[in-house]
């Protein structure tokens, strides 16, 4: 593998926007790497392509070349005149065609805060203008329909009409103690609509209160970090939080850990209980408040990135498919902090499709290697990558999000 980015002479492009896009401690980080490659190794991008172009390392080696290259005591002492046009265009390529699972960070030895440098080097890409041309199609859609993928906002509860036995008021309700934000995925996706279908049944047989936010939900900003266009985010996070207030919530449920990374991390909103799906569930069975029949099942689980490396949650969701009588559990062969990504994170799919399904490929194999019927996962995109990658190599394994297999299990 070569890590080498050539600085044009001469003729490079000054793309002198300045370094704002990074934190002094991210700049500082740039200069910590040891070039040990362990973060090459883990790379699902990089196994699934074979290129290590794509690895943090080689990310590394550009980035501190764009830095320096902008930086007026370079120009003068070494003349460098920053990427040429070509180079911009080939780094950024590279830099879109990761998933921001954060796999590499995890076993960084001298703990660079890697996922965090890929965003904001994302949008130092769309600040300077070199950025796949699907990210100006999320951001025409966002700034259009308030969703990544330009569906009429109007519909995002539209999924309840697909239920057994839809409530009349649609859960669109003036007041509740819990709002369920369901995340674009979920509400516009047929293949991950019966997510929301499923915590809905679940919630309604534990007796618990709660409304959707219906076209007063907007995105949650999730895929504005990973397209670089933060620039938008403090309108949606001003108008979700509004949202919610509204409602005189004190809780609010993500199925998405994307959504909830969100709100954990930037919303941050003062006296509103933030919960994923999978602790909820685990707090509503601890209680003895679902009603709970026996699944004769051997199920694996894969770990979220943005819910496992992310936030942190690993045995909430353990624990609730533990819960279940009758089901035989197997942990995969990598789990929890080393749990391989299942190639739909990091807006992937929209720039490479074929790179998705190749890393959908790796994960599809070590989770048959367990034997397992089912595989269970806490996250929307997740099933809806597994799904896609089973479906069109008809494989024989079931994908189920953890609201799934508890809505199997509920003793009606
Ligand atoms: S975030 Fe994941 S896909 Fe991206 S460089 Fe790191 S390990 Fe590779
Ligand atoms: S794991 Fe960290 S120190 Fe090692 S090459 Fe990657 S970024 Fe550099």
């Amino acid at each position: 593998m070569t890590f080498v980015i050539s600085v044009a002479d001469g003729l490079g492009v000054s793309r002198k926007m300045g370094n704002k896009d990074y934190s002094v401690r991210q700049l500082m980080e740039l200069e910590a790497c040891t070039n040990c490659q362990a973060c090459a190794d883990i790379c699902p991008a990089v196994s699934a392509a074979g290129s290590g172009e794509l690895s943090a390392l080689f990310r590394m080696k550009g980035l501190k070349e764009i830095v320096k290259g902008r930086s007026g005591f370079f120009h003068k002492i070494f003349g460098k005149r920053g990427l040429s046009e070509e180079e911009w265009e080939h780094f950024s390529d590279a830099s879109f065609r990761c998933t921001l699972c954060g796999n590499c960070q995890e076993v960084c030895p001298v703990g660079i805060h890697l996922k965090d440098l890929w965003v904001s080097l994302r949008q130092d890409l769309v600040h300077s203008g070199f950025h796949p041309k699907k990210i100006d199609v999320i951001k025409e859609n966002l700034e259009e329909s308030w969703n990544v993928f330009g569906e009429d906002n109007e519909e995002r509860a539209e999924w309840v009409e697909d239920m057994q036995n839809p409530p009349d008021d649609g859960y669109l309700r003036d007041k509740a103690d819990l709002v369920y934000f369901t995340g674009c995925t979920a509400a516009f996706f047929p293949i991950a609509q019966k997510i929301p279908i499923a915590l809905a049944e679940v919630m309604d047989a534990s007796g618990v209160d709660f409304t959707l936010l219906g076209e007063e939900e907007w995105c949650c900003g999730f895929p504005m970090l990973g397209a670089g266009l933060m620039d938008l985010f403090r309108e949606f996070r001003e108008h979700n939080i509004q949202a919610v207030r509204e409602k005189g919530a004190g809780k609010i449920v993500f199925a998405c850990p994307s959504c909830y990374q969100m709100w954990h991390e930037h919303y941050r909103p003062a006296g509103i209980e933030i919960y994923h799906a999978s602790q909820f569930l685990a707090d509503l069975v601890r209680k003895g408040r679902v009603p709970l029949k026996e699944l004769d099942m051997t199920v694996t689980y894969h770990d979220p990135c943005d819910l496992g490396r992310g936030a942190r949650v690993y045995e909430d969701p353990r624990e609730v498919i533990r819960s279940i009588p009758g089901i035989a559990f197997v942990e995969l062969p990598r789990n929890r902090e080393d749990c391989r990504c299942c190639g739909g994170g990091g807006n992937l799919e929209m720039v490479d499709a074929k790179l998705s399904a190749e890393i959908a490929k790796a994960k599809i194999d070590e989770i048959l290697s367990t034997g397992a019927q089912a595989v269970v996962t806490s996250c929307q995109q997740c099933v809806r990558t597994m799904i896609t990658y089973v479906r069109r190599n008809k494989i024989s394994l079931e994908v189920l999000d953890i609201t799934e297999l508890i809505q199997k299990a509920l003793n009606r």
